[in-house]
């Protein structure tokens, strides 16, 4: 999806002027994006009606830079469509019942233990994790095995063959025992069939939860969205989770479902281990699905980390012309309490995509830092004095090359240069010259 957006919407970004015929042009574009990634026929006809409208009714054709407010329109309404803010998760109730629904490996079971985790940890509840799937005989195993990775007690009846028992005497056994959330995982089909249905109907009548779940795999795309219907029908559930968005990049499930059965997504699931759980945030989806990196968290772990005392000392010292190797590798170390450098490339808008497969070196500094290392307190100050014999001596203290020590210094002369220019910036501003 992100590749046919982005592309869509790179004829509008950067011109300064487009036309009406750009505007329908690229609506196109973006439909036939959406479709690519399974959203339905009539949420992708909708949506670009909707973002021509908006486009035509707020003038985008006169404004200065049309480009960005149509990325931006796109966006909002992406993110609209996807429940706009994020739905919490209702915990009244004592206790709190949540059932799970869905087909078989759509990550019940998984989701059941993240959940009881996640409540365990950011919401210091005590929950109870229900073993309801009776018919596959490693199921009630699989929710124990979860249990004790994450310290939650599994209730279980191997030998009933009834859920709608298991689960009112799990309810009773939780009530006894100060349990305040009760999370009932349930059985699935591998296609929607009536005798799940009504088993899942049962059950759910029978406990009435708090909380429905149903929980679907996002890599299944359209079908995603007939599932989610279907179980809607017989459960009017409360919220989606939208499980494996670490293996499918395509946003198309969760565009649609929203749409189709109007509920929200409450949480993702990004992966096997049990901490792979995140609250769906849906403008952060949107900005996903449209290959703008993660610029929400990027700026956030910016801030966290660059030292803005630091930043001001730097600036005055860059006025004065005094920048030296020990600023630099000071600023070095700034950027590597960001992160690795492969999560911080992939926050950095379009650069995810296109560096995905090259290989970022974490070490990629080492060199770097060695060489000055190498060099005394005042080659560090002047560099200027680095002559042909010095470049050796370092260059063998670091165990690099002298064409090394060269590449560092003609980069280190351009760097000062360029901050030069710049002086005035801010830490952010340097920042990103430091990165270039
Ligand atoms: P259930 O049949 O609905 O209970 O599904 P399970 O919880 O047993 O999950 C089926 C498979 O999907 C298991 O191999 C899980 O490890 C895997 N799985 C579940 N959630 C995720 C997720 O968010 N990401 C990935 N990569 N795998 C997941
Ligand atoms: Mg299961």
């Amino acid at each position: 999806l992100s590749d046919k957006l982005d592309k869509a919407l790179h004829v509008l970004k950067g011109h300064g002027s487009i036309t009406e015929v750009n505007v329908a042009e690229t609506l196109k574009e973006v439909r036939r994006a959406l479709l690519d990634a399974d959203v339905n026929f009539k949420t992708a006809k909708e949506f670009t009606n909707t973002v021509k409208e908006k486009a035509l009714g707020q003038n985008v054709l006169t404004t200065l830079q049309p480009g960005q407010l149509m990325v931006k329109l796109v966006k909002d309404e992406l993110t609209e469509l996807m429940g706009g803010e994020t739905a919490g998760i209702n915990l009244s109730g004592t206790p709190t019942v949540i059932l799970m629904s869905g087909l078989q490996g759509s990550g019940k079971t998984t989701f059941s233990g993240k959940l009881a985790n996640y409540l365990k940890t950011k919401k210091t509840k005590k929950p109870l994790l229900v073993a309801c799937d009776i018919y596959r005989p490693a199921a009630i195993n699989q929710l124990h095995v979860v249990g004790d990775q994450i310290g939650v007690e599994v209730y279980s009846e191997p030998e009933n063959k009834n859920p709608v028992q298991i689960a009112q005497n799990a309810i009773a056994h939780a009530k006894q025992n100060g349990f305040n959330v009760v999370i009932v995982d349930t059985a699935g089909r591998l296609a929607i069939d009536e005798a799940m249905m009504t088993e899942i109907s049962n059950v759910h009548k029978a406990i009435n939860p708090q909380e429905t779940i149903f929980v679907v795999d996002a890599m299944t795309g359209q079908d995603a969205v007939n599932t989610a219907k279907a179980f809607n029908e017989r459960l009017n559930f409360d919220g989606v989770v939208l499980t494996k968005l670490d293996g499918d990049t395509r946003g198309g499930a969760a565009i649609s479902i929203k749409s189709v059965v109007d509920k929200p997504i409450k949480f993702i699931g990004t992966g096997e281990k049990m901490d792979a759980i995140d609250v769906f945030h849906p403008a952060r989806m949107a900005d996903r699905i449209l290959g703008m990196g993660d610029v929400v968290s990027l700026v956030e772990r910016a801030q966290e980390q660059f030292d803005e005392e630091e930043a001001r000392k730097l600036q005055k010292k860059i006025a004065k012309n005094q920048f030296g190797f020990d600023d630099f590798l000071n600023q070095i170390q700034q950027v590597k309490k960001m992160g690795s450098m492969k999560d911080l490339v992939g926050m950095i808008p379009g650069a995810g995509k296109a560096l995905k497969d090259v290989d970022i070196d974490d070490d990629a500094f080492k060199g770097i830092e060695a060489i000055i290392h190498s060099m005394t307190p005042k080659e560090r100050t002047e560099p200027a004095i680095i002559n042909g014999s010095r470049k050796k001596r370092i260059a063998i203290g670091s165990g690099t090359s002298v064409q090394q020590v060269n590449q560092l210094l003609k980069q280190f002369d351009q760097m000062s240069k360029m901050m030069k220019m710049m002086q005035g910036g801010g830490g952010r501003k340097m920042m990103q010259a430091m990165g270039k």
